[in-house]
């Protein structure tokens, strides 16, 4: 028998150390400011800061000139103490494992904040789509999923859209995964065609989402929609349904910035027709009826409530001081820095965060998931009446765990979803 047996030191993976102010940084700044809120599940809080599993895969196509080209593809598992991995793919030229890593992890939260039986989970493959064919797009998407098809799945983790992703690919992933399985498997992606067993109201379900908990929380701060000048960043599916649905409730959208350039109209801007304008042109530019301003001008517009509805990183230490918004409503998935998150909070802005303002999409996809299991589909009423409830109920909870520590709407929010994965954590135990 050895004397001095040696105490196993615990490692971090070198993967975990890199890039402390890319988003996973950011997340891990986030994990830190639970932690003291956790209690005895603190002892578990290790496991918020590492992916359970993390995948990279080459994705080599044909291009239609002849030639093959290949793109890096992830898929990364957070967390799955309660249940299968869920969350979306992107398609963009800055993916990288550390965003997919964050983005994974900003989905455990979610689902857990709205309490669905989801983990977390997220995809993306470093590709600007828009410089591929129709084809090329189609081929690539396929061979994504063959490769990651062998850790997702129904009960396993289950793909959806996000940034530059749709329905149709949806379909394809959804197929290509039922082809190599040999039998049809709806449930393995969500976000599909309603043809195809998608769910009524998905599309709109993150915009509804974020317009659902925004006029609740507008409502703790005295702040009337109806008469609420809102500016937007990203006029897509979840900006533009925002947008929408703000406007058709008598609030002005004075600003809309996309990646085409800013527009501003202090009047409002007349939604349907923007809407139809992004929609034939791929973006704001070019509008008529409104001012174009300078890009960087966008975060200084007067405006009542701000909604961050594009990418991660946008709100800085540079930009938050000018900010004249009294409610912040993020739209993107980790818009806002920890740094501009205190300036925001100093200032007496309120910021409604991503893990819960935009959890509508992943909400209706629970819904989706659950329609293709019984092969039994609910109107879209019946959905969107759900998809509210669930939003409310869990603002609600979170508002109050709030007030109740002193804390910003992030904190208290990590504080309900961290408890939640942590708990089932510990009620699963440690295998071995
Ligand atoms: N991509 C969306 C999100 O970031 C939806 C994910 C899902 O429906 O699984 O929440």
């Amino acid at each position: 028998m050895t004397s001095a047996m040696s105490t196993p030191t615990q490692t971090i993976p070198s993967y975990l150390q890199a890039d402390k102010l890319g988003p996973w940084g950011i997340y891990l700044q986030q994990v830190d400011r639970v932690v003291p809120y956790l209690g005895h599940l603190a002892r578990w809080e290790e496991t918020l800061r590492r992916p359970k599993r993390a995948l990279i895969v080459d994705v080599p196509i044909q291009l239609d000139n002849g030639t093959v080209a290949h793109f890096e593809g992830y898929r990364v598992q957070h967390n799955t103490s309660r249940g299968p991995g869920k969350g979306g793919v992107r398609f963009h030229q800055d993916v990288t494992l550390s965003e997919v890593m964050a983005l994974s992890a900003w989905m455990s939260i979610k689902n857990a904040a709205v309490n669905v039986p989801f983990g977390g989970a997220k995809g993306g493959i470093r590709v600007d789509p828009k410089t591929l064919s129709l084809g090329e797009l189609e081929r690539m998407t396929r061979r994504y999923t063959s490769e990651i098809g062998i850790i997702i799945g129904p009960t396993k983790d289950i793909p959806a859209p996000d940034v530059n992703t749709n329905e149709q690919i949806m379909a394809w992933m959804m197929d290509t995964y039922s082809m190599n399985e040999g039998s049809t498997n709806t449930g393995v992606v969500t976000g599909k065609p309603v043809d195809l067993g998608g769910s009524l109201g998905r599309r709109d379900a993150t915009g509804r989402g974020v317009y659902t908990v925004g006029v609740e929380a507008a409502q703790h701060i005295g702040l009337d929609i109806s008469r609420a000048r809102v500016a937007i960043q990203g006029f897509g599916n979840v900006g533009g349904v925002a947008g929408r649905l703000f406007a058709e409730a008598g609030a002005r959208i004075v600003a809309v910035q996309d990646h085409g350039g800013t527009i501003y109209q202090a009047s409002g801007l007349d939604v349907p027709a923007l809407l139809a304008h992004v929609a034939s042109r791929g973006t704001v530019a070019g509008f008529e009826a409104a001012e174009v301003i300078e890009d960087d001008k966008f975060w200084e517009v007067d405006c009542d409530i701000l909604i961050p509805a594009a990418l991660e990183q946008q709100i800085t230490a540079t930009n938050a001081g000018r900010i004249k918004a009294r409610l912040v409503i993020e739209g993107a998935n980790g818009p806002t820095t920890p740094e501009a998150d205190d300036i925001l909070t100093d200032k007496g802005i309120l910021v409604l965060p991503d893990v819960i303002a935009n959890a509508g999409g992943v909400t209706v996809s629970y819904f989706e998931w659950v329609q293709d299991f019984s092969s039994f589909f609910w109107s879209e009423d019946e959905i969107n009446a759900r998809l509210v409830r669930i939003m409310k109920e869990a603002f609600a909870g979170i508002w109050q765990v709030a007030q109740d520590n002193k804390v910003t709407l992030r904190t208290a929010t990590f504080i309900v979803a961290c408890k939640r994965i942590l708990h089932a954590r510990e009620l699963r135990g440690l295998y071995p």
